[in-house]
């Protein structure tokens, strides 16, 4: 953003800028490239507009600019016409054409800086007396903010959207070029501070505007975490749900269920009391008038768990009644892999599951009014992430439950040959 400066050029017009500079197929594929960039971040008017200023009516050319401290600027020609000028600089763009083609924002591209660049001197070209500073500066700023504010949005559906799909080689490439591009925008981001600060202190900018930038920069660098660890995550099992797996060989081990346990012991007091069962979990609770029930469902899990099997479970949480707001309590349902000796509501070397887009097998309740419960959500039992088996070796998943007090249903597997 530091080049993307004012304009005022009243000597460039002296200059007789309105002859006009011949396009060659390097400015032709430059234009393209900004223009396909600009759509791809939503700008599609702006897009189409710059094709047809450059390519129809000679209103957006190529030059080289003696100064480095510009990367574009607006000004009229002699019938009164605001043309813009983008720096050869952005040639660039076409010499690296290989590059950009197959990661139009990485490192080495310089697209994400002209996208903006000519984003913001569009705001210029609707302008007249563009040497009317900051009156002309303060519009083009913000819209210039507002547009990095959308685009972080979008980039951050599309990061959900590529990380919800299985883990493969495509989804690899295309979280990839969402990370290039939310690195790319973040790195333009780096001097917007310094830039609007001194925008004010020389007279550029008004002081006092609100900015949406830093709240986009914070966004950007949690999309970067969100798309780096995406990146890393593990290979693909061939298979990822039980039914399309094909059936163990023979004396092929796995991990085999060898039992369910229901906790139906019911707590002292007689505030507390809950039924559980293989997938389903009834809370109750009260106490003077308050009464607060909800029950937790969850997809029962497969009796064997082989390492290639990625399996789908699904948890939710529905409250089924609740009145009176004397008393506040709380309640949770959590999936997690444990030791087998390991009781509801006790955690020795836990793991929770986790979804497609890393959510953690964990849904939060309330009696508090009004709110929701959480979820649902779907996880995985992902047979990759689990220990390797030796014999007789025992992990337990645990379905823990909570009111206040602790219930669940624990399921031990076994590494061995399924009977
Ligand atoms: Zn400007």
């Amino acid at each position: 953003m530091a080049r993307i400066i004012t304009l005022v050029i009243l000597l460039i017009s002296l200059m007789g800028i309105t002859a006009s500079f011949p396009q060659t197929p390097s400015s032709d594929t430059t234009i393209r490239y900004i223009a396909r960039s600009l759509d791809r971040f939503g700008e599609k008017a702006v897009a189409q507009r710059l094709l047809k200023d450059y390519f129809l009516e000679n209103r957006v050319s190529l030059q080289p600019l003696d100064s480095n401290e510009e990367n574009a600027y607006v000004t009229q020609d002699d019938s009164g016409q605001n043309v813009m000028v983008i720096t050869d600089n952005a040639l660039e763009i076409a010499r690296s054409e290989k590059l950009i083609a197959k990661r139009p924002y990485h490192s080495g591209s310089s697209l994400l800086t002209w996208t903006l660049t000519v984003f913001h001197e569009y705001i210029h070209m609707d302008q007249i007396e563009p040497e009317t500073i900051p009156k002309f500066e303060d519009p083009a700023w913000q819209a210039t903010d507002k547009a990095i504010e959308r685009w972080t949005k979008i980039l951050d559906t599309e990061l959900a959207a590529a990380l919800a799909k299985p883990i493969s080689a495509t989804r690899k490439e295309e979280v990839q070029q969402i990370l290039d591009a939310i690195v790319a925008l973040k790195s333009e981001l780096g001097t917007f501070d310094n830039d609007v600060l001194n925008g004010v202190k020389n007279g550029i900018l008004s002081p006092g505007q609100k900015w949406t930038y830093l709240k986009s920069l914070a966004n950007l660098r949690d999309l970067e975490k969100k798309a780096k660890a995406g990146m890393t995550a593990t290979a693909p099992p061939a298979t990822t749900t039980t039914t399309s797996t094909p059936p163990l060989k023979p004396g092929e081990k796995a991990w085999v269920r060898v039992s369910v346990k229901e906790y139906n012991d019911q707590p002292s007091g007689g505030n507390y009391s809950y039924t559980v069962a293989d997938g389903n979990a009834q809370m109750r609770w009260s106490m003077g008038t308050d009464t607060w029930h909800f029950t937790c469902t969850w997809d029962k899990p497969p009796r064997v768990i082989r390492k290639t099997d990625k399996i789908p479970i699904t948890m939710s949480i529905k409250v089924d009644k609740n009145v009176g707001e004397s008393y506040s309590a709380n309640g949770a349902f959590v999936l997690v892999w444990d030791r087998p000796e390991v009781e509801p509501g006790v955690t020795i070397d836990g793991s929770l599951l986790r979804g497609a887009k890393g959510e953690k097998s964990v849904l939060n309740v309330t009696h508090r009014m009004g709110v929701a419960p959480e979820g649902p959500v779907t996880v995985f039992i992902d047979g990759s992430t689990l220990p390797n088996g030796m014999d007789g070796a025992q992990i337990a998943l645990l379905a823990d439950v909570y009111n206040g007090r602790s219930s669940g249903v624990k399921y031990i597997y076994e590494w061995k040959v399924p009977d």
